[in-house]
Order: structure tokens, then sequence, then C-alpha cells
């Protein structure tokens, strides 16, 4: 019984240190006093100036998580410095995975190193100010798997949208958990060469 309580203890621990490093990026982007023009949850947004600063305000806000790991982290530590504890290295354990997941690269290509990467930032601003190599006039929206051109859906970058900070159609609580499950990632994967349009 003992072996089960301070099992349970450990996953209890473990479960907190992870929520309390992945909430930033829930809550920050949410809450914000100057809500940006944007367009609601499942809508495809425009790339404009909004978008750019909605996307630079997460960006804050999936980075702050490695301070607000740092609480449980040495909160964890205080604690097994202390005594030996399940919770105290269940919190470790808990904040240093997100951490951890934070600092270490996804991928090679600098665009997809880490979710809202500056590359990616400095792609939008291109498209939005340059001239589209498909039609004269265009207003680039960003669908669930590439940003595409509104008059000939032309994919104009290949990167599925990650979550935007928007209230979200699914509600608070599945939202949110959504949100933190997927850290912020999109479900879509990588353009295929060709995709259905369900818009
Ligand atoms: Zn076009």
């Amino acid at each position: 019984m003992d072996f089960f309580t301070e099992l349970s203890r450990l996953i209890i621990a473990m479960f907190f240190g992870w929520f309390f490093t992945r909430i930033p990026l829930v809550i920050l982007p949410r809450i914000s006093i100057r809500s940006l023009d944007l367009v609601d949850h499942p809508n495809p947004p425009e790339i404009n100036e909004s978008l750019i600063l909605q996307i630079l305000r997460i960006r804050r806000a999936y980075w702050a998580s490695i301070p607000f790991g740092l609480i449980p982290l040495v909160l964890g530590i205080i604690m097994l410095n202390q005594s030996p504890s399940s919770v105290g290295f269940g919190l470790i354990v808990g904040s240093s995975w997100v951490i951890l997941s934070r600092i270490v690269p996804f991928d090679l290509d600098p665009m997809f190193r880490f979710p809202y990467s500056m590359n990616l930032i400095h792609e939008l601003n291109r498209i939005r100010v340059e001239s589209f190599p498909c039609c004269s006039s265009s207003n680039p929206f960003w669908a669930l798997d590439s940003v595409r051109c509104s008059s000939c859906h032309h994919i104009l970058l290949d990167y599925p949208r990650p979550d935007l900070g928007r209230s979200r159609i699914d509600g608070w609580l599945w939202g949110s958990l959504r949100v933190m499950i997927l850290d912020g990632h999109s479900l879509s994967e990588s353009n295929m060469p060709t995709n259905a349009e369900e818009e």
C-alpha cells in the first residue's frame, strides 16, 4: 500500500510540474489587455500585422515556460534536500521534461526548429509585404495546413497553422487541454503535394 501511495504522489507531482510549466502558453496569449483584431478561432486568419504581432506575443508566452518551470523545479530540489520525497522528485521530472522540450530543437530546418520561430515570423512578414507569385491581388490566409493565396489557393508557405492564442471554439477546458498536450503545435502535418481543400 505504501508503494502505491508513493507512486501516486510521484505521478500527481509529475503531472503538476508538467501542467504548471505549460500553463503560460495557454493563459498568457488569451488574457492580453489589448486584444488584436483576429478572426474567431476555427476560421483561417489573414496574414496581416495583427497576426504577426499575435505570433510575437505567443512566442513570448512559449518561452515563458522556462522561468515558470523553474518554480516547481526549485521547489522539488528544496524538497529533496530536506528528505527523500516522491513529490519533490515528481516536480523535478515534470518541469524539467517541459524545460528540456523547449531547449532541444525539433528539426534541423531553422523554421521548424522551434514552434513560433523568428524564421517563421520573417517568412510571414515577407508574404505580407511582397507581391505574390500567383495572382496580382490576393489576401493570403493561414489555412490549417499552410499559408495560401485567397484567389487561387496556391501554397505560399508550407507550414501548418499552430495555435494562435485565440479563444477556442472547443471550449475553455478542452481547448486549453488540447493546446497543452500539443504544446501549440498543429495537428495537421506539413503539406502533401495534392491536398484536398477542406475549408
Ligand atoms: Zn494566387
